[in-house]
């Protein structure tokens, strides 16, 4: 009898053995999946943290690189999605942010609602050199089919947001950080501008220490810098 429990003991052990192996795989599996989904409403950002996609464009270049530098010094992972224009004219330096491990966008080379163009028209907008990015965030969030068929057909993923902290209307840029601060959730992605929360670079400080307090974490830049053909997932 007691060896018989013994035997039954040893079965039931190799049985969890086998189960555990057979099951963990498949856990793996399924969270690689989620990393191979892209989500178009937070751009990359598909875990519990928070990203910021500064649009747009810096006052100056100076101000630009001290936006990039401090998120790079307080370990903070920001995406820029700039106007090619403003890389053509030298006041964005879109390779500066990739060598920091930052995420790099395309925001069309002009500031026009691709909505109002025709399909050549967009595909042109948003295969010009200057960022050559397959992260795209169409002028004002304004999509429609045609755009849509534009970013299928070029290999472009549509970067949207979840959170608007409004910083151009009419906000200083530590209003805009407190309205992050108070509505952000894990998971928000959201949408500011270079030239309004990003001419205050320390306020990406305030925003981390105060999303801490609320258990939130920003996304964080690559140790290594970022490719122009980015994968799904930025942040994890
Ligand atoms: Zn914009």
């Amino acid at each position: 009898m007691r060896v018989t429990l013994f035997r039954f003991s040893l079965f039931l052990v190799v049985v969890l053995f086998v189960a555990a192996g057979i099951f963990s795989p498949l856990n793996n599996v399924s969270s690689a999946n989620a990393a191979d989904q892209y989500n178009p409403s937070t751009c990359g950002n598909n875990g519990k943290k928070v990203l910021l996609v500064f649009d747009d464009y810096p006052p100056s270049l100076k101000k630009f690189k001290a936006l990039v530098r401090t998120a790079h010094r307080n370990n903070i992972g920001i995406g820029i999605a700039p106007n090619g224009k403003y890389v053509k004219s030298g006041r964005v330096k879109p390779n500066f942010a990739r060598d920091r491990g930052m995420l790099v966008v395309d925001h069309g080379y002009e500031h026009v609602k691709f909505t109002t163009l025709k399909y050549k028209q967009i595909a042109w907008q948003v295969t010009r050199p200057q960022i050559d990015s397959n992260y795209v965030r169409p002028p004002y969030g304004a999509y429609n089919d045609t755009v849509l068929k534009v970013f299928k057909n070029k290999g472009k993923r549509n970067c949207m947001w979840n959170l608007d902290p409004r910083d151009w209307d009419g906000k200083t840029p530590e209003q805009a950080a407190k309205f992050i601060i108070k509505n952000a959730k894990k998971g928000s992605t959201a949408v500011v501008h270079m030239n309004h929360l990003g001419t205050k670079p320390n306020l990406l400080i305030t925003i981390k220490k105060g999303l801490a307090k609320r258990g939130i974490k920003m996304c964080k830049p690559w140790t290594k810098p970022t490719p122009h053909k980015l994968p799904p997932t930025y942040c994890s």
